[in-house]
């Protein structure tokens, strides 16, 4: 299969370029145009909100077992589809196709979780005198304003459609530009398995124009956004125009804390492997190493190694562990966070340059020994660069973990037990690893504190954010 024709699904049209402007959709392994993609014009989300305003009416009111046989129906297509879906998202976004195919899972996975926990929203009832009752219910918050981005082309927007179908509310994704096809497949996927048209709806176009007529509008009661912190507090100030419900999920710089009773071998198998996957563009991605002293030569050495063995290459082609990155920002993010470090005395331990002049590639780098002050120890680097920095021992490593405003993913590695649990509680975080790399499942809270955002994805929080409370009494 090739890669498919662009359009937008717009109350339950697939609406194409003609007669709108369009995007160039760019693989970024080679810079070569994928397709064109239709922008939406203000009548587009004129349209989508009116149908977004009509399918929320009906499936409010669509029980919830209903809502689970389409979920768990798209859950079967996707699985039949995977490879396709895979093979695009690779295409569009550079990552290697066995994270691609991962990602299929874990939207799977995600859509037969909130199939099974919409059925549990359970309210209650409370008895008053002379047989009255109050009863609180939950009911579904309203059309949702979703805006995924890039980074996971799949999984992003899985989030971003599951639990708000699941809880009865109706969707407009705006999924980023970048990677259209993917979010195409799982609204596709939908509605192949019974949503109506209207309830789930994808369009495209200049992001800043989307979301202010979007969020401008009286039908969305709820926006749902993943990116940076500097848009997202600019979305929370348009939402607050009109009281939206948000749930942000933010920038994060994940602070690693690694202790010298720790398994050295084990820990850096697993960290140099999550900091370079998906060349590092992952929000949860860990990025300042924080390494006790006695261990800090073997560490960086360790690190060194395993990130120089990275075969960095075309998604696709068999036996790269490393893509391009997935637009030509990042590059040249890189070389101005590297760059600024270096000038400030940090060492380069390996990497730091662009590989190949065709598409987006960067090395595997590793910065050592860096000064708090520069940009990369502030700004979420976002990219494939570890920090690895020497402290002198617990009180220092949270400190400087919990230094700045970010609160998204923290990991530390340490063989001991009660200081397992101090770290759990000291370090501002919204998810901490111990011991291990994961920190996102179908069924636990995804989310952060500070500027990493608020509010939760996945689990019964992420289903409870797509609802609201409301109490009855009788008199
Ligand atoms: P960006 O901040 O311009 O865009 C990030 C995402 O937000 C994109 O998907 C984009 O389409 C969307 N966006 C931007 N402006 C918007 C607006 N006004 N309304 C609605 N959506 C808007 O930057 P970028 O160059 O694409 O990415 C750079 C930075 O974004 C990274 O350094 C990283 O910090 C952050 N980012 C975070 C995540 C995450 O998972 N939290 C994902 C992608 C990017």
């Amino acid at each position: 299969m090739t890669y498919p024709q662009l359009t937008m699904l717009i109350a339950g049209e697939a609406v194409g370029a003609a007669g709108r402007r369009s995007h160039a959709v760019v693989n970024p392994a080679t810079g070569a145009s994928l397709g064109e993609l239709p922008l939406a014009d203000a009548a587009d989300l004129d349209r989508a909100l009116a149908a977004a305003a009509a399918g929320f009416r009906r499936w409010r009111d669509t029980p919830a077992a209903k809502r689970a046989q389409v979920l768990l129906g798209a859950a079967a297509l996707l699985r039949e589809r995977q490879e396709d879906i895979a093979r695009n998202a690779t295409l569009e976004q550079g990552k290697p196709i066995a994270e691609t195919r991962l990602e299929v899972v874990s939207a799977i996975n995600l859509f037969t979780f909130y199939a099974a926990e919409c059925q549990r929203v359970y309210g209650r009832q409370l008895t008053r005198p002379a047989g009255l009752r109050s009863i609180v219910t939950h009911e579904p918050v309203g059309p949702v304003a979703a805006f995924a981005p890039w980074n996971f082309p799949i999984i992003n927007p899985a989030r971003k459609l599951g639990a708000p179908i699941a809880a009865g509310c109706s969707v407009i994704l705006k999924s980023a530009e970048e990677t259209p096809a993917s979010a195409l497949a799982l609204v596709q996927a939908l509605h192949d398995a019974g949503l109506p048209g209207d309830v789930a709806q994808a369009v495209f176009g200049v992001p800043d124009e989307v979301s202010r007529h979007l969020l401008a509008s009286p039908v969305i009661r709820k926006l749902s956004f993943t990116g940076s912190t500097v848009v997202g507090k600019h979305l929370m100030k348009l939402a607050a125009e009109d009281c939206k419900r948000t749930t942000m999920e933010l920038g994060g710089h994940g602070p690693v804390l690694v202790f010298a009773d720790t398994d050295l071998d084990r820990a850096l198998d697993s960290l140099v492997a999550n900091k370079y996957r998906n060349a590092g563009q992952v929000c949860v991605s860990p990025t300042r190493f924080l390494v006790e002293d006695s261990i800090f030569g073997r560490f960086r050495d360790g690190f060194v190694e395993r990130a120089r063995a990275i075969t960095v290459g075309d998604g696709l082609a068999a036996g790269t562990r490393m893509g391009p990155m997935a637009n030509p920002r990042r590059p040249e993010a890189m070389d101005r966070l590297i760059g600024g470090a270096r000038d400030a005395g940090a060492r380069l331990l390996t990497g730091g340059q662009r590989v190949g002049n065709q598409g987006f590639f960067y090395t595997p780098s590793v910065l050592g020994e860096v000064p708090i002050e520069t940009a990369i120890m502030n700004e979420e680097p976002f990219g494939p660069v570890a920090i690895l920095n020497p402290m002198a021992g617990e009180a220092e490593m949270v400190a400087e973990a919990n230094r700045l405003p970010y609160g998204l993913a923290a990991y530390a590695w340490t063989a001991d037990g009660a200081r397992q649990r101090r770290l759990a509680r000291e370090i501002e975080a919204g998810m901490v690893s111990l011991n291990g790399a994961g920190v996102a499942s179908p069924d636990s809270p995804f989310g952060g504190v500070k500027w990493s955002g608020h509010g939760h994805e996945d689990g019964p929080e992420g289903l409870m954010a797509c609802l609201v409370t409301k109490a009855v009494h009788e008199a």
